[in-house]
């Protein structure tokens, strides 16, 4: 690892305020990185106070003004290069993210390769930032509309995609011309710290003005002070929904625009039609993947009553398989919990269950020895439960994995749909009547809506985002972009006459 924090130009000590090529001086307090892998401190970072932030923002606001006026082409050139600078560091950048985060290492390199991908379709997306024309009803007139870029893009980001979700929203707002700011997770600040190492480094060989890229390290009042922030019309927060909230409010109070992606409750409904064996793999990966992590984890299953006992049985048969232990080692199918108090919150869930009602299934517990020194090493768990139950209603951040038995699609929709979060959903079945009624306008109430894949892991290509508490924000592909440009509705008069909308009269 000590190569690797090299490479980044990692030290000990490091300031987490960049807008590029320079590091400056931070005064905020120190974030130390301990790995949930061995508990080990990694390196630790300054983060910003107020006055550092200021200077950010006012040198970002600056650098705006002459990136707008790049072609977007030419900023999609240079999205380009990231992409390249990616590719080339993706198994140093890979380990980082395992090691920092606790995510398996096909999973740090899967994180980076999602990086490399976004880059590839922004730059495509730099020649397509089109609008449409219309007719006018006037005579001699010509209406249209354009894109124009909005201003400074602010990047809050959650702990379990550490340098995705900043990529998925950086290199999108950069073709757009806007100018971005990334106060990540104050989890993983040293993968923030090398991604911006590798953004800068390829930035300063074109030229690219100081400002355009800024990192602005520290815990939740940092971004705070973005959401409040006048000088900011865009806020893009991943993070939990109690974070969406407050975020969301202080966005709003000064109707700037907010792109909230927030937390998840997902399902997957298991017919009786569905092809057990398949649904096995993308239920217990979508349960204990990133040891159940992901916004997009599988926390329930709706079980069809016919096959509820045997698709329970390969269920604790497949658990009693995993292993468990350093991500590092890709033997392994489960890493840690990101920290202690990731840990405490997964123990208290487990008893919550246990008093409204849950039996267990597969029981969970903390593993311990010295394979499991950081303390942060979880068994993945299943109870059998009602839908109705708080616990069950909340996205608790670790692999527990929820049992829950339908008879009719119509109440497995029902159960599906009831839960306060709307992120993604999937159903199992070879049954095209099920799958289109899922499917439709009466069926999943989800962002994400998928038939014979599991909840986890969505394509780069497709906007991602969800309904209800999970924010309504949409990243990443489809039309994603439009979140971060500015509409402009022309309409040019080219006779000597001007007739007024509506064929009002107003003679002089
Ligand atoms: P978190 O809400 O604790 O923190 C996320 C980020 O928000 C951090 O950078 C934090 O410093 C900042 N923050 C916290 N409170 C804030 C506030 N009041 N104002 C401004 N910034 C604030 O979340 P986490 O524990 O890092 O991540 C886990 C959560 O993120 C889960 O709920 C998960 O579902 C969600 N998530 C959602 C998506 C998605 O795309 N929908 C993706 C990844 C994670």
């Amino acid at each position: 690892m000590q190569n690797i924090l090299k490479q980044f130009n990692i030290s000990a000590v490091n300031s987490g305020v960049s807008t590029g090529a320079v590091w400056m001086e931070a005064g905020g307090p120190q974030l130390t990185s301990f790995s949930p892998v061995d508990g080990k401190e990694i390196a630790s970072v300054k983060s910003a106070n107020r006055e550092d932030y200021d200077a950010v923002v006012k040198k970002a606001a600056e650098a705006f003004q002459a990136w707008r006026q790049w072609p977007a082409p030419r900023r999609g050139e240079i999205v380009r290069q990231v992409g390249e600078a990616l590719r080339t560091n993706k198994e140093a950048l890979g380990k980082l993210v395992s090691y920092e985060m606790g995510k398996s290492l096909q999973e740090g390199y899967g994180e980076v390769q999602e990086m490399i991908d976004i880059c590839d379709f922004a730059v495509g997306l730099s020649r397509q930032l089109h609008g449409l024309t219309m007719h006018s009803e006037r005579p001699g007139h010509r209406m249209y509309e354009q894109w124009h870029p909005l201003g400074i893009t602010a990047i809050i980001s959650a702990f379990n995609f550490p340098v995705a979700v900043w990529s998925w929203n950086s290199m999108l707002a950069w073709v757009c011309g806007d100018v971005c700011i990334w106060k990540p997770s104050e989890k993983t600040p040293l993968t923030a710290l090398a991604c911006q190492h590798i953004t800068a480094k390829v930035f300063a060989e074109n030229g690219v003005p100081e400002g355009v890229s800024c990192l602005v390290a520290g815990a939740r009042e940092v971004g705070e002070w973005m959401a409040k922030d006048t000088r900011i019309p865009l806020v893009s927060a991943t993070g939990s929904t109690r974070m969406g909230k407050s975020v969301g409010a202080a966005v709003g109070e000064r109707l700037g625009r907010s792109l909230l992606e927030l937390g998840g409750n997902n399902a997957i409904i298991i017919s009786k039609d569905a092809d057990l064996d398949m649904s096995l793999i993308g239920c217990v990966f979508g349960a204990v993947g990133t040891a159940g992590q992901r916004c997009t984890s599988t926390r329930r299953l709706i079980i069809h009553e016919s096959v509820y006992e045997s698709f329970k049985a390969k269920l604790v048969k497949a658990y009693a398989q995993l292993r468990i232990g350093d991500p590092l080692n890709e033997h392994n199918h489960v890493g840690p919990l990101i920290d202690k108090q990731a840990v405490d919150a997964y123990l208290q869930s487990i008893e919550k269950c246990k008093a409204e009602g849950g039996k267990f299934v597969v029981e969970g517990g903390v593993l311990e020895g010295a394979d499991y020194a950081s303390g942060c090493y979880v068994k993945p768990a299943i109870a059998e439960v009602q839908n109705s139950y708080s616990i069950v209603q909340h996205e608790t951040f670790a692999p527990i994995l929820y049992l829950i038995k339908y008879n009719t699609l119509e109440e497995a929709i029902a159960l599906q749909n009831d839960v306060p979060q709307g992120l993604s959903s999937a159903i199992m079945t070879v049954n095209l009547r099920e799958a289109e009624q899922f499917l439709s306008q009466s069926g999943s109430d989800c962002g994400i809506a998928n038939v014979n894949i599991g909840t986890s892991g969505a394509e780069i290509g497709g906007a991602f985002g969800g309904e209800k508490e999970t924010g309504g924000g949409r990243e990443s592909g489809s039309d994603a972009w439009k979140a971060y440009m500015r509409r402009q509705t022309n309409t040019i008069n080219y006779t000597d006459k001007l007739p007024l909308a509506q064929g009002i009269k107003f003679d002089l």
